[in-house]
């Protein structure tokens, strides 16, 4: 394998409480990642034009819309090879679930987008959480600075503080809101002003000497330059440099402002992306991990993508390549079962265009049409002869009882709630006493999917009714100790569908307190697959 390639991919998503400016910011890097292709794109037109419809053709077969769950798009580095960025989308708003997780398991870093006004919200930081499991390197953007925001000092020193992460301002906003002056790189001491009528940035940052050189003055008003000198000096002493290996261990983050709106720090977001940001990681695995630049092909699955029409049972399989070249056709073994499947036409993701993949390379993502042999956590590799580890079920935040509209039906009820807890689509638990059956998820669309498919695919009726509890844990410790519990907290406690003992805690509080009283007990809020 190539090392040049396999050091040319950017797997990375971003973080975000809803309405932060993800999306907004997605658009922008696209933009700018797609003007910067334009020549080659213009070349490979014709190659686009067939994929495209292929897989159109496949998208109304099947009626599964992936739009946007994977964004491709590729720029030129510093050093004249191309570099592949592949952004993948966490679900935030209504359809926030389990799979936002897991989409995190498949990445090698983040954008942590904040909203200037409102600092570090409780979603950001669930999914921060989830970035910290595994050291995944973030890269911090406070955006909307052309409003009215908090200071720049406030709102550093909070990811600083709630996060618990070394910082370090990369840009500095001259004012913000109706004193938003542009965007001063720390790094490069170039200015990206507001232009025209819309106060966008426009492309034209210019260069200066530092702070101190005469034509700023003459670029700046006289305040704004005055508080910018200021900052600038005082955020030089308060915090230390850039280390690019602190960053990639996930121990600290660079701080960039802007305004994805007005297009302010998104160039700066994909530079740093492209010369911090980790190229593919090595992954865990059993029995040894997997480098990424190994010859053997492997892959695992950290999402897959039901019909929505229920006449068809077909899913997309959402696959990270993590060594190998990937070709077209080739007979890849998940290790679920066993048996080899041939990937004759798996789809690969290209801003707003799919095409049907011919190649891929570590770092990169295909979706692989199947009809529900491909399971989340799934490795794929040519010799099964390793498996992933270290793709975790995530604690759900929603529980409810499922009820039956017609009792007769418990078999069929416990084969489908085993099948979509299997698939990663809801959790499932069985608690050890009382018959009514506990489903978990994180996110409350996961709940209609769910009642939908038991009825359009199982043909059973069901009705979720409130569980006394909030969330769970799975719990372990010494056989005794376990049995002194459980003769106390019997009611609480559940098995999940691999038999692993659940506790049931009617809130996060009730997790902390049993903490406190049970040392000899861990309480996890994740379970490896
Ligand atoms: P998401 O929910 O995180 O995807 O957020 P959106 O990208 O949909 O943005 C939420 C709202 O904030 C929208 O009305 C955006 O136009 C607005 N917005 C996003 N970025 C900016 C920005 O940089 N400045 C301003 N003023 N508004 C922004």
């Amino acid at each position: 394998m190539n090392q040049a390639n396999t050091h040319s991919r950017r797997t990375f998503a971003i973080i975000s409480h809803p309405d932060a400016g993800k999306t907004t910011l997605t658009e922008k890097l696209l933009l700018t990642g797609g003007a910067i292709h334009l020549a080659g794109e213009v070349k490979a037109r014709g190659q686009a034009r067939r994929a495209r419809s292929d897989w159109m053709k496949i998208e109304q077969q099947r009626g599964i819309s992936v739009t946007s769950s994977v964004m491709t798009f590729e720029r030129t580095g510093a050093n004249g090879e191309t570099i592949t960025f592949n952004l993948l989308d966490t679900p935030g708003h209504e359809d926030f679930s389990e799979d936002t997780y897991r989409t995190l398991t498949a990445v090698d870093s983040a954008i942590m987008v904040i909203d200037a006004a409102k600092g570090i919200e409780p979603q950001t930081r669930k999914l921060f959480e989830v970035c910290r499991l595994r050291s995944v390197p973030i890269i911090t953007f406070i955006n909307k600075v052309d409003r009215e925001g908090r200071d720049p000092f406030e709102l550093i020193d909070e990811v600083a503080d709630m996060l618990a992460l070394d910082v370090v301002p990369m840009s500095w906003p001259a004012g913000m809101g109706g004193l938003f002056e542009g965007i001063w790189s720390l790094e490069s001491h170039r200015l990206s002003q507001p232009e025209g009528e819309a106060k966008e940035y426009l492309g034209n940052a210019q260069a200066f000497d530092g702070l101190d050189d005469p034509e700023l003055a003459e670029t700046l008003s006289a305040d704004a330059l005055e508080k910018l000198q200021e900052e600038a000096g005082l955020a030089a002493e308060a915090y230390s440099d850039f280390d690019v290996e602190a960053y990639r261990a996930g121990d600290l983050t660079p701080v960039y402002f802007g305004s994805a709106l007005k297009n302010f720090g998104v160039e700066e977001l994909i530079e740093a992306i492209a010369t911090h940001a980790p190229p593919p990681r090595p992954q865990p695995a059993e029995p040894t991990e997997i480098a990424p630049d190994g010859k053997d092909v492997t892959g695992f699955i950290f999402k897959v993508q039901a019909n929505m029409d229920p006449q068809h049972r077909d899913r997309i399989a959402f696959m990270r390549l993590c060594s190998g070249t990937f070709k077209r056709g080739m007979k890849l073994t998940p290790s679920g079962h066993g048996k080899p499947i041939a990937v004759h036409s798996p789809i690969m993701f290209f801003a707003q265009d799919r095409e049907i993949a011919d190649t891929a390379l570590p770092g990169d993502i295909i979706g692989i049409p199947n009809h529900g042999t491909l399971r989340v956590g799934d490795t794929l590799s040519e010799k099964n002869d390793v498996r992933i580890t270290g793709l975790p079920n995530f604690a759900p935040e929603i529980l409810r009882r499922v009820a039956l509209k017609d009792p007769t039906k418990t078999k069929q009820l416990r084969k489908a709630l085993d099948d979509l807890s299997e698939e990663g689509v809801i959790q499932v638990f069985y608690p050890e006493i009382g018959g009514q059956w506990i489903v978990g998820v994180v996110g409350q669309l996961q709940l209609d999917v769910l009642v939908s498919r038991l009825s359009a695919e199982y043909k059973v009726e069901a009705m979720l009714e409130a569980a006394p509890f909030e969330t769970a844990r799975w719990i372990s410790g010494e056989d005794s100790v376990l049995d002194s519990f459980a003769r106390i907290s019997q009611a609480n406690l559940a098995k999940d569908r691999d038999g692993n003992l659940v506790f049931l805690a009617k809130s996060t509080w009730d997790v902390g307190y049993q903490e406190e009283r049970n040392p000899e007990i861990a309480f996890k809020a994740t379970r490896e697959r």
